[in-house]
């Protein structure tokens, strides 16, 4: 049976590219035969300083961005990392799976570590040990995530291929399948027209919780008259639509425009076109801000009213690591096992 976990860091300034990339997928996956996990991962903010004072706002804030969008708490387990303490007991042990050499090859260090890389946390170093622990803990199959998240889930399939392989002869004592393997080797789930959303100041930049300009990304809760105004002030090109998604090479403003008007409408790039070719940015941009803000005016205002009520949030994030909990629990003891620790009676 498939499982699915996905996480969002509450690191603040939720953004289209979350919703479109990741948390509106995650409603879709809803749809499958398969148990889903959707998880705020607080224990991954922190690679970074969060002011303490303002996390638990981001967390619940991350938690209502899911509801709002259409994740049911009831079926779909929804938590937060830090109540779950089996995500850093696993973390622990793929550190000692994975090789320094690994981990110096991921980009995303180097971007948020930037040019000071001494004095950046060793959390943000091992960020991705920890990711992997998030999706193995629950031996999960399939991780819908953005393209940007691409290279740390070829890391979480190296870390459960080398656990697989160093301990295959512990695995089959304890009475696992060791052809099959411990762990799975989860299957990346990165598609569709908002893979990569760019920043709308620069098409080549992710849009990014980070970026310092408010304008180069439309937050979950902005008001129309805000989305309207960034939308009218993105980075364009002079020259027309084009007819074919083939016209959209090295036009990176335009290509960013077009997937996120095709995803926001649940179409391809080429659908778009069919529509939009030959229109200039100016009428393009009218009908991306209509469409923009159908979809961000309810969802903003609903994770607003959810909020409003922490009690409410704090409830289904004690549910929801209760359940998952139960899932990840077993798989520590597994491990444990495995691995051979002794274990209390
Ligand atoms: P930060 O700058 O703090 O890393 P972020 O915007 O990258 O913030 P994350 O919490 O790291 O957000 O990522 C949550 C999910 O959103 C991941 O699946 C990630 O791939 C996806 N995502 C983030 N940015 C984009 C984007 N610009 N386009 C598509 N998906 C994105
Ligand atoms: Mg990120």
């Amino acid at each position: 049976k498939e499982l699915v976990f996905s996480g969002v860091q509450p690191t603040g300034n939720l953004h289209l590219g979350n919703y479109l990339g990741a948390i509106k997928r995650f409603v879709d996956m809803q749809a499958r035969d398969a148990q889903c996990l959707y998880c705020v991962v607080d224990m991954h903010a922190i690679t970074l300083w969060q002011d303490p004072a303002a996390l638990k706002g981001q967390i619940r804030e991350v938690t209502a961005a899911f509801l709002a969008a259409g994740i049911d708490p009831k079926r779909s387990i929804v938590f937060n990392q830090s109540q779950v303490p089996q995500h850093a007991e696993l973390a622990w042990i793929f550190n000692c799976v994975a090789r320094l050499g690994w981990l110096n090859r991921m980009t995303q260090f180097k971007d948020k570590a930037g040019k000071d890389r001494e004095n950046a946390s060793i959390g943000l170093y091992a960020y991705p040990v920890l990711m992997a622990a998030d999706i193995l803990a629950y031996r999960a199959t399939h991780v819908p995530v953005g393209e940007d998240q691409k290279q740390h889930l070829e890391l979480t399939r190296d870390i459960a291929q080398k656990f697989n392989n160093d301990f295959s002869e512990s695995i089959s004592a304890h009475g696992h399948d060791a052809g099959s393997g411990f762990f799975p080797i989860t299957e990346p789930l990165i598609g569709g027209p908002a893979a990569r959303v760019m920043s709308l100041r620069d098409g080549t930049k992710k849009m990014s919780k980070s970026d310092a300009s408010d304008n180069s990304r439309i937050n979950l809760t902005d008001e129309a008259d805000t989305i309207a105004a960034k939308v009218r002030k993105a980075k364009t090109d002079p020259d027309a639509l084009p007819s074919e998604v083939a016209g959209l090479a090295g036009r990176p403003e335009a290509d960013n425009l077009v997937g996120i008007f095709a995803a926001l409408k649940d179409v391809s790039r080429d659908e778009v076109l069919r529509d939009y070719g030959g229109a200039q940015f100016s009428a393009f941009k009218s009908a991306l801000v209509e469409l923009a803000v159908e979809t961000l005016a309810p969802l903003g205002s609903e994770m607003k009213r959810l909020v409003s009520d922490p009690v409410e949030i704090d409830a289904i994030l004690a549910d929801g690591a209760e359940r998952a909990e139960a899932i990840a629990a077993p798989t520590l003891d597994a491990v444990k096992d495995i691995v051979g620790f002794v274990r209390r009676g």
